[in-house]
């Protein structure tokens, strides 16, 4: 029987045969919409502690937070293979020489079968993606762009300093050049609709996207949003978690079958989370409660896509 949607842990077992665990690493490059190149201040939401665990530390070579990483999880699993995540902040923003030599050095550690590294839809180059076409002829390569949102108007209030256009156009240049191409996409900002949500799984079944990350928003700490929501509480609504499970049933319902579904949800630190509160559940259980309502509702990924 199908699986009822597309799940990241059976793409891996697909692809790999075995467990792959990513590592995340901390480049420290900062990203043009914090130092005045795109934008200042960042994204609204933007809080960069939330997704860093302890190894992944700038001050540290790509080796040793690769190491230390690799350290952690091996306790945890026997026989790993290991994605290198350039996750925090922009990891194409440097000069390509530096770009470079840091993916060279992470491929260069045992165990390391690939990169994945998040970056913005506008700070990408030609030369960097070319280069990423030739490795990615032996290493496994995926690109994740901050989408976000499909909604200029969304894009703009919060600050990307981005259009959706530049999404499109860096999708389809990258999976031209054979990238597994992965977007992020943020859903329950307060003034987005349900119809607008929904809108966002059917604009994105219409690019070539291998992967989707979805997350809830969550209010942290130390943002701008997070500024906006102290002094306007009501200007704020969130899904409840039950609620936020049929809002994925019928975001899946509209996204294309193919496209692999990374998570759910956010997990951000609970000393940062201002709101919602979701009693900390994880992504992986989210997952099952998805699992099971598609179950129970006869339904599945793609269905009205
Ligand atoms: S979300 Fe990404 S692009 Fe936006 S401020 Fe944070 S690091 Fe920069």
């Amino acid at each position: 029987m199908q699986p009822a949607y597309n799940s990241y842990s059976a793409y891996i077992r697909n692809a790999f045969g075995e467990r792959v665990q990513k590592i995340s690493i901390n480049t420290g490059y900062s990203c043009p919409n914090r130092d005045g190149t795109k934008g200042l201040g960042g994204c609204t939401y933007c809080n960069i502690n939330s997704i860093k665990p302890d190894y992944a530390n700038a001050k540290k070579s790509v080796t040793e937070q690769l190491k230390e990483g690799i350290d952690f999880f091996s306790k945890k699993h026997t026989s790993l293979k290991y994605l290198a995540y350039f996750q925090s902040y922009t990891n194409t923003y440097s000069n390509n020489e530096e770009l470079i030599r840091t993916y060279e050095e992470a491929l260069s550690f045992p165990d390391v079968m690939g990169l994945v590294i998040g970056t913005r839809p506008d700070c990408i180059s030609k030369e960097i993606i070319e280069y990423l076409h030739q490795i990615s002829k032996t290493k496994y390569v995926s690109v994740e762009l901050g989408i976000e949102s499909t909604n200029d108007l969304t894009l703009q209030k919060i600050n990307r300093c981005h259009t959706y256009a530049e999404t499109i156009d860096a999708v389809e240049l990258l999976a031209k050049n054979n990238l597994l191409v992965g977007g992020h996409l943020i859903l329950g900002f307060p003034w987005e609709s349900r119809s607008d949500l929904i809108a966002h799984a059917q604009k994105v079944s219409l690019l070539p996207l291998k992967f989707l990350k979805i997350h809830h928003l969550q209010i942290l700490e130390h943002t701008q949003l997070a500024k906006e929501y102290k002094l306007n509480k009501e200007a704020f609504s969130f899904y409840d978690l039950q609620e936020y499970l049929l809002l994925i049933i019928e975001f899946l319902e509209n996204l294309r079958p193919d496209i692999v579904v990374q998570r759910f949800i956010s997990e951000s630190p609970k000393a940062l989370l201002l709101a919602p509160h979701w009693k900390g559940v994880k992504n992986y259980q989210f997952a099952t409660l998805v699992e099971q309502k598609l179950k129970e509702l006869n339904t599945w990924q793609g269905r009205l896509a």
